[in-house]
Order: C-alpha cells, then structure tokens, then sequence
C-alpha cells in the first residue's frame, strides 16, 4: 500500500512519485494515508492471504517527520496485532528511527540498492549508494529484517546485474528479502519510452539470486502482471518464492488476489504462513 504518494524531492529516473516529473507523470502528491485507513487495508489483505503488508512511502527520508513517525508505528503494531508480517520503506532512515521502528514491532525494512555500485548514478543523482548502504546498516543494526533488491530493464548491462548481486550476497548478513523489479516504464519520467527487460534476464538474474543468498526470500515484484503463468512458473522453478498481490503496487499495476490464487491453484503453490521460515533448518540467512 503507497501510503503516502508523490511530491518526493528525490530524481529516480523510474520514479512516477518524483516532484521533478510531475508535469508528465500527473501523479500528485497526496497526504498521508490515516492509520485508520491503512488498518482497513492491511485487514483486507489478509481476508485475501496476504502474509506481509508492505506499506510504501515518497520521502527521500525521514528528518523533521516526527509525527509521521508517530502514526507509522501505530500502523506497524496495528498490522502486527492482526498477526501479520509487516515491512515499511520510507526513504533513508537514522539509527533512532530504525529502533523506534523496531520497538513498533517492525518485521521488515525495505531500502533497494536498485543496481551496481557503477550503474547508480546513471539512475539517481540526489543521493549515493553508500546513503543507501547506510540505511540497510542502521536496519540490520536495529534487528529488523532487510529487504532490499533490485530493478531492471533500466539500461543497466549483465555485469551491473552481478555487481546489485554481488553487493546484496557480501552484506554482512544476506538480505531475509529480495525484491526483483522489471521496470514499468511510466510517461512522464525519464525512462517511460524504455523497452522491458528481456524475460531471460529476469529469470537468470533470479537464478542467480537464488544461488548467492540459498535462504532469502526472493519475491517477484513490479512488472509480474506482464509475465504470463509460464513466465511466473519459470520465476518460481528458478528459485523466486513470494510475490507482491492486492490492488496496487505503489503506482504501478499489480496482480490482484483472486487472479494469484487461481495461479497458485493451478500451478499448486502454497503460501508459507506470516513468520514461518523455510522448513529446512539449515536455510536460515547466514551472517
Ligand atoms: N521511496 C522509497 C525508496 O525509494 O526506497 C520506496 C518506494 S518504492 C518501494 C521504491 C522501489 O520501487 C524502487 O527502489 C524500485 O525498485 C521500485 N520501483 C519504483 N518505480 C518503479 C517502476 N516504474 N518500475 C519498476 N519498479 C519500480
Ligand atoms: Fe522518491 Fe522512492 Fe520514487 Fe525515488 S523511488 S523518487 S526515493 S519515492
């Protein structure tokens, strides 16, 4: 759930939510969702199976937002009373903030590295990989899960492909969730007349994630809904095992429930429940 969307100062040059290219994405920026209304949705999602609610912000970070703070965490140990997992991403984040979130009850934190340490300022230029790096720190640092993957399709080449993966398996602890993003390319921004990755790269790229870090959750995120149910079987044979579903996907368009379950029905696919690990012990993420 985008629960604050648009007006943020950052240049992702994927980015619909950026202020800098509002006069071609339209997208406006709107206030921050009540808790109320966020708990509403969190209870939807899991009426449908979701086991984790993922709630998504436009910030660049969080300074001076001490109230926002305040409801984020009523809405984090909202979602977790329901006895769900739930992950924030809400820009760059301070060691204070990352405990505050911790004590909320927050199980995950997400922050993408998007790409290679190389390819990163081809894509964004208001703020650094390391910044990026330091978030993921103070998160792994405040026990709270990391989740941080990638996006492709951006005009990155296979060895920036290797070096977001290479990145993510040397941190010093595997990331308990990668996302893998093909970009949806939106008008308006700089890269809306990019073509779509090849599939091939989607799933070597996936294999490989599998292989590198054997116990992270590796979930197949935007860019799902153009992948037919062959496409999302080969994803999940080459080690992919989560996906995003519900309404939206921030502002891109996402898989909705009952189309997923009637995929996992057909392909005879369980979700794991909220919490539970990989059945086999020894998967645990390695330090
Ligand atoms: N504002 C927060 C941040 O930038 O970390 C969170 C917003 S959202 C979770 C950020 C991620 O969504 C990006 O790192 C990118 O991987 C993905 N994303 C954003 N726009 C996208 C697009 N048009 N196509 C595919 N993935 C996209
Ligand atoms: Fe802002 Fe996040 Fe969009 Fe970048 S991806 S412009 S930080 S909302």
């Amino acid at each position: 759930m985008n629960i604050k969307t648009g007006g943020c100062t950052e240049d992702c040059s994927y980015c619909a939510q950026s202020t800098r290219y509002q006069k071609g994405t339209g997208v406006e920026a709107k206030r921050v969702e009540t808790v109320e209304s966020v708990l509403e949705a969190a209870r939807i999602a899991k009426e449908n199976g979701s086991t984790r609610f993922c709630m998504g912000a436009a910030w660049r970070d969080m300074r001076g937002r001490k109230n926002s703070l305040r409801n984020i965490k009523d809405m984090v140990s909202g979602v977790r009373g329901m006895g769900m997992e739930v992950c924030v991403t809400l820009g760059m984040i301070d060691e204070a903030q990352a405990r505050e979130l911790k004590e909320a009850g927050l199980t995950a934190y997400n922050h993408n590295l998007d790409t290679s340490r190389e390819f990163y300022p081809s894509v964004i230029s208001t703020r650094s990989y390391d910044e990026r790096l330091k978030t993921l720190g103070h998160v792994r640092d405040a026990g709270i899960n990391v989740c941080s993957g990638g996006i492709l399709g951006l005009g990155e080449t296979s060895e920036d492909r290797i070096g977001l993966l290479h990145t993510a398996s040397t941190l010093p602890a595997h990331p308990e969730s990668f996302p893998v993003n093909a970009l949806v390319p939106i008008k308006g921004t700089p890269l809306g007349d990019r073509k779509p990755v090849e599939f091939t790269s989607m799933l070597r790229t996936i294999a490989a994630a599998r292989v590198t870090m054997p116990a992270t959750i590796i979930r197949i995120a935007a860019g799902r809904k153009t992948m037919t149910d062959e496409q999302q079987a080969l994803c999940f044979m080459a080690g992919a095992n989560a996906i995003f579903t519900g309404e939206k996907m921030l502002t891109t368009e996402c898989n909705g429930w009952d189309e997923d379950a009637a995929l996992f029905g057909r392909w005879g696919l369980e979700p794991m429940k909220s919490f539970q690990k990989s059945k086999s012990p020894e998967l645990q993420p390695q330090a």
